[in-house]
């Protein structure tokens, strides 16, 4: 019996840890892998206790992989939440019930930045930023810092996205108005 159960949570660990042993079998171009460690299980096992069996696509976007599960079934996961959640990144695995809008991606590829840089940390200081703010009478949420840089991230991309597209065209002769591009 034990070794049933032992046996049984091998395969869990495998099966939670294959992307990880995957990247380490790779050209080691991920010598920073354990920061993800904890993330990438985290949202693998999401995915799969929402009985979503594989991520949609994985994505490079501006040198960050993104393991994208853009699946109706997260919501089994995002009611669970105080909050009404729209999107999550848990390390580089990206959860949303909908397609993710460009300005949307850009905003999770900052927190997928967040998990490389702080790794197994990053969970304590999220929640320990909004706690703090919360405490000093401010918003957990909209005034967590790592929410301000994720939101300012997105907002710098898409200002360059049109500028790119107001360069090439005026570059190609057909300029078109400041509106049109915003839209
Ligand atoms: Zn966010």
């Amino acid at each position: 019996m034990v070794f049933h159960w032992a046996a049984k949570l091998l395969d869990v660990w495998l099966a939670l840890t294959r992307p990880v042993r995957d990247v380490l079998a790779g050209r080691g171009r991920f010598r920073d892998w354990w920061r993800f460690l904890p993330g990438d299980m985290l949202g693998r096992l999401v995915m799969l206790g929402c009985g979503i069996p594989t991520p949609t696509r994985v994505q490079n976007v501006s040198g960050v992989q993104a393991v994208l599960v853009e699946d109706p079934r997260v919501a089994l996961w995002f009611r669970a939440h105080l909050i009404p959640v729209q999107a999550q990144t848990l390390g580089r695995y990206v959860l949303s019930r909908d397609p993710l809008p460009p300005d949307t991606l850009a905003h999770e590829i900052e927190h997928i930045r967040q998990w490389e840089r702080f790794g197994p940390f990053y969970l304590p200081l999220y929640f320990g930023w909004s706690a703090v703010a919360a405490l000093r009478g401010k918003r957990a949420y909209w005034d967590n810092g790592f929410e301000v840089a994720a939101r300012d991230r997105a907002d710098r991309e898409s200002a360059a996205d049109r500028d790119g597209v107001a360069a090439w065209e005026s570059a190609a002769g057909t300029g078109e108005d400041e509106t049109r591009l915003r839209t």
